[in-house]
């Protein structure tokens, strides 16, 4: 584009000749580009932040379960006992996002006999390789990043473990299909020089778990459509610090998520596509059922 200045992805001009820096970018952003450029925009360029709207329930109940699953490993292996990730779900949680007391008393019973079953299948002394870790790799246009819940060891290889709390089981053609799992592997080769192939999703309310053993041409894929939101998002990046328009660079794609975006209160078309969703409407309807 004529007159277009050479910029970062923070939009910050650099001078000419100087070599482009690489976008800086997670499974998270690349995901959320895809969906809404504005919603990316919102989360990764707009300085401040624009406001987010309230947590949601769902949200309390999936962070709660992951943060017990990496703690549970910090007790001293006698103690890694399902009562004692009850206890340490207990001590946490927090009624965030919930209609009201005793629905979030509820759902605390429900996530705990959850983790009860889930923890009762763990070996307490196969401690995994690393858990909340911080894994990055570097394409031609970006540093990536992301946290992996879990890596286990199991021979020579590594595994991406993935935790899910949502309401439907996982399947093979989902861990297949996840770019994010795909990057992870890069990402976990790379920070960690060891192999690794498989990614798993472990769906913890069911206590199922759904695989996938992913291959060189597959990897390829996944980094190969990734790289190309990279271009997008750096050509977006670059027409933002030229003088276009904000909301034509990184145009607004309503639709139900605008339900429960984030950024909903910071984004008049997501107000204007569809009413905001109740902070506990994504817990399953027949939770009056459960405890
Ligand atoms: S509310 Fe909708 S249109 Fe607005 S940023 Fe969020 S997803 Fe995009």
């Amino acid at each position: 584009m004529a007159g277009m200045r050479n910029v970062s992805d923070a939009g910050e001009a650099l001078l000419p000749g100087m070599p482009k820096r690489l976008l800086r970018a997670s499974p998270k952003s690349l995901a959320d580009f895809s969906d809404c450029p504005r919603r990316y925009r919102y989360a990764n360029v707009d300085r401040p932040t624009p406001a987010r709207g309230p947590r949601f329930a769902h949200h309390t109940v999936g962070t709660a379960l992951h943060k017990v699953l990496s703690s549970w490993w910090d007790l001293p292996v006698e103690k890694r006992t399902p009562g004692a990730a009850r206890q340490l779900l207990y001590a946490d949680w927090t009624p965030a996002g919930f209609r009201d007391t005793e629905q979030s008393d509820r759902w605390r019973a429900r996530a705990a006999g959850w983790l009860t079953d889930y923890v009762a299948g763990l070996d307490p002394t196969e401690e995994p390789r690393a858990r909340e870790r911080t894994v990055s790799t570097m394409t031609e246009r970006m540093t990536l990043s992301g946290r992996v819940d879990r890596i286990d060891e199991r021979g020579d290889e590594l595994v991406v473990v993935d935790y899910k709390t949502g309401r439907s089981v996982c399947t093979d053609d989902e861990a297949c299909g996840s770019q994010a799992l795909a990057l992870y592997v890069l990402a976990v080769r790379r920070t960690m020089r060891r192999p690794c192939s498989r990614v798993e999703l472990h769906h913890v309310p069911s206590g199922t778990v759904a695989a996938f053993d992913h291959t060189e041409r597959s990897l390829a894929n996944h980094a190969r459509r990734a790289e190309d939101i990279a271009v997008d998002i750096t050509d977006a990046t670059e027409r933002m610090a030229a003088g276009e328009d904000p909301d034509a660079a990184f145009p607004a794609v309503p639709g139900t998520q605008c339900g429960w975006c984030d950024f909903r209160p910071s984004c008049p078309t997501g107000q204007a596509a569809v009413p905001a969703r109740e902070t506990w409407s994504f817990l399953p309807e027949d939770d009056a059922a459960a405890g």
